[in-house]
């Protein structure tokens, strides 16, 4: 069994279809496992066209698998049920997880149309399994009984989990509930798909058409280039068209310098999905989330959001609610400084009018300015890439966990640009592999990511084989691989999750490293951010290229600086939208379908937060996140993970911070832990403590950090 992660966008798919005479001339390079070094994917022999077969013979073995397991004479047992489902799959695994890797990070037409064939066959696994009920009578069976297996602690939670999963999957309800349950799943995702296609619409129409050229002052010949040609192409010569990004603020207010175009365009953004025509979207999301609450209701759920939180860290709403209630009047109060800051900016430009959302970037870049100017060409000549990976990323891991690493320039690589290195545990020992893929191409996915080409198991005899990826900019040939300190934080960001995959020390695969809940599993990632700043790492690998000089202080302080810049105002657009998601989330099955903007309003006028001026990043009408995207009720968790990253950095702090005792307590109690036990305990078990809100508030909103 698998469960395939992109970790920075996620996307997760899982396998097994009834397909099958998907007849084989050669062997197909997925038929059996790598011969390379711990499994390493066969790039060197895979053919674009090996994909497609390898999956319809993958999934056959796996159906097949997975039949002879429900259907066995013998009485269910942990080993011939529980441990039998996760050593099946292991070719859809092979080829699952090398084609994700390839296909995010360097598509092509043939990936692109295998992926379109396979996808909707994938999507059919989780229900081919998860309704089965010979097979789930077997997981209830052992788990009505599993006091008395003998199980191991990990074993106990792994038959927990698949018991779980069938019981959230629908497997426990009555056949007219199951009834009912696909009638809800197929209308919610009639509606999901609805309300994306009426969103894509709607904000492709929102566009702001502009007739006059002088309303665009202030934005640069480029991009005044870009919209004549947009309103060109929409059949109007002579006029200007800026289309609307998927959130509230529009990047081009910043440079705007016509108020009237910036509220123009503001407004645009604000109602492009409330217009009373076909793209309108409330009447589908009112209907949508009472769907929700009644298919939660099926399962005894008081809402959506307990339906979606039950194997989460967070747990329940009241807790999410509570902890974003938490967040709340820091960043009040730092909105209103920043407002005030801005406001006077205002009056300094020589202007009488109140501040509006319009105006808050063109006015706060003013202000960026002023205060916390940040120039690139000054600081890039510290930050070259190679040198930021070994000197900084590497170091504070060896520093932390006494692990070492290694150039492999023998193993296959998809493209030319990658790297490729093996790490070694403390004792020398082989830990895992690890790939980098840095830098932008047309045929990458944006942002960055981590994932597993190879996932570690001790039942499956597997250690990790890893991959960071990431978009940074591709010097010119012969020139230095020179980057922005962004760049640096997610080389950090990105490696953490790594850490947490090559530390992965479990049994069975559903458990191991980076399998863990979405409001935990940015926890080591965030962590691992901290250490960019370190005094004794950055003075490590923030080095001159040419010259080798440290950098100067007062350019460190201002990058400290610069990284304080509008937090109010950015945490606060998240903070709105995680509360706008939860209160639609918590709305009861008896509940009637709610009036979208007025639910809205007093969803926002109870967040404490200035939302007129610091409106949500996302409005309901508009935050696909939640209503097509999986997020739903989720929108918190980048958050939460940022209490535990901040809280355990503190720790650090408290226990004389870059040292090899601390970072063996960290990698023993979380890093290694996969999701053998239950987040809460875990957290516990390292600190000592349930986790604190108070170092993010100082190092995210007020500003206070110790150092
Ligand atoms: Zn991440």
């Amino acid at each position: 069994m698998t469960r395939f992660f992109r970790i920075g966008a996620l996307v997760a798919t899982t396998a097994l279809a009834g397909l099958s005479g998907a007849a084989m001339a050669a062997p197909n390079p997925f038929a059996s496992p790598s011969t390379l070094a711990l499994q390493a994917p066969r790039f060197d022999v895979i053919h674009d066209s090996d994909y497609k077969p390898a999956f319809l013979q993958a999934m056959a073995i796996q159906k097949g698998e997975m039949r002879r397991i429900a259907s066995n004479h013998a009485a269910p047992s942990f080993d011939n049920t529980i441990a039998a489902m996760e050593r099946s799959g292991r070719m859809l695994d092979r080829v699952s997880l090398t084609f994700y890797g390839v296909y995010q990070a360097n598509t092509n037409p043939t990936l692109d149309k295998t992926q379109s064939d396979i996808a909707p066959l994938l999507s059919q696994h989780q229900d081919s399994i998860y309704l089965d009920a010979k097979l789930f009578k077997r997981v209830e069976t052992l788990y009505n009984d599993r006091a008395h297996l003998d199980l191991t602690p990990e074993q106990a939670q792994v038959l927990t989990l698949y018991y779980q999963q069938f019981v959230h999957a629908g497997a426990k309800l009555s056949p007219a509930d199951q009834i009912r349950l696909r009638a809800l799943n197929t209308q919610i995702s009639t509606l999901e798909t609805a309300f994306q296609q009426k969103l894509l619409a709607a904000t492709r129409d929102g566009a702001l058409v502009v007739d006059n050229k002088a309303a665009l002052a202030g934005l640069d010949d480029g991009s005044i280039t870009a919209f004549a040609k947009n309103a060109a192409d929409r059949k109007l010569p002579g006029k200007w068209v800026i289309p609307l990004q998927n959130t509230t603020q529009q990047p081009d207010l910043t440079d705007m310098t016509d108020r009237a175009t910036r509220e123009a365009l503001f407004k645009q953004s604000w109602t492009r999905a409330e217009k009373g025509d076909a793209n309108d979207t409330r009447a589908t999301i009112a209907t949508l989330a009472h769907a929700r609450a009644q298919k939660a209701a099926l399962f005894g759920y008081p809402d959506f959001a307990s339906y979606v939180l039950y194997d989460q860290m967070a747990d329940t709403p009241a807790a999410v609610q509570h902890f974003i209630a938490e967040l709340a009047p820091a960043t009040r109060t730092q909105q209103d400084r920043e407002a005030a800051r801005i406001q006077e900016t205002i009056r300094k430009d020589g202007q009488t009018f109140t501040l509006q959302p319009w105006d808050w970037m063109h006015y706060a870049e003013q202000v960026r300015k002023q205060d916390y100017a940040l120039d690139e060409n000054q600081v890039k000549p510290y930050f070259e890439l190679n040198t930021v990976l070994r000197d900084g990323v590497f170091f504070a891991a060896t520093q932390l966990y006494g692990i070492t690493f290694k150039q492999r320039t023998d193993i296959p690589v998809y493209n030319p640009d990658m790297m490729v290195f093996e790490v070694f545990d403390k004792d020398g020992s082989t830990l895992g592999l690890m790939y980098f893929d840095y830098f932008k191409r047309d045929n990458k996915n944006g942002g960055a990511w981590m994932s597993n080409f190879v996932g570690q198991s001790r039942l499956l005899g597997t250690k990790p084989v890893i991959y960071n990826v990431a978009n940074f900019a591709k010097p010119a040939a012969g020139q230095p691989d020179l980057i922005s300190f962004e760049d640096v934080v997610t080389m950090f960001h990105e490696f953490g999750h790594a850490l947490h995959g090559l530390f992965a020390n479990q049994t069975y695969p559903m458990v191991s490293g980076t399998q863990v809940a979405r409001d935990f599993v940015e926890f080591p990632s965030q962590f691992n951010e901290h250490w960019a700043l370190d005094p004794t790492v950055f003075a490590h690998y923030a080095r001159h290229y040419k010259t080798g000089a440290a950098m100067p202080q007062a350019l460190v302080d201002k990058i400290k600086k610069a990284a304080t810049f509008n937090r109010g105002y950015n945490m606060g657009e998240l903070i709105a939208a995680a509360q706008l998601d939860m209160a639609w989330h918590a709305l009861p099955a008896s509940a009637p379908q709610q009036d979208v903007d007025a639910f809205e309003k007093a969803a926002l006028d109870k967040t404490g937060l200035n939302t007129a001026l610091v409106p949500t990043r996302y409005r309901t009408s508009y935050f696909l996140h939640i209503w097509s995207n999986g997020y739903s009720a989720g929108y918190y968790a980048y958050l939460w993970t940022q209490m535990l990253a901040d809280d355990s950095f503190a720790w650090f702090r408290e226990h004389g911070g870059l040292t090899r005792e601390n970072g063996q307590h960290f990698r023993d109690l979380i890093l290694s832990q996969g999701h053998t036990q239950d987040y809460g305990p875990m957290f516990r078990a390292f600190y000592g403590k349930d986790p604190d809100i108070t170092p993010m508030l100082n190092h995210r909103i007020l500003g206070t950090d110790p150092n």
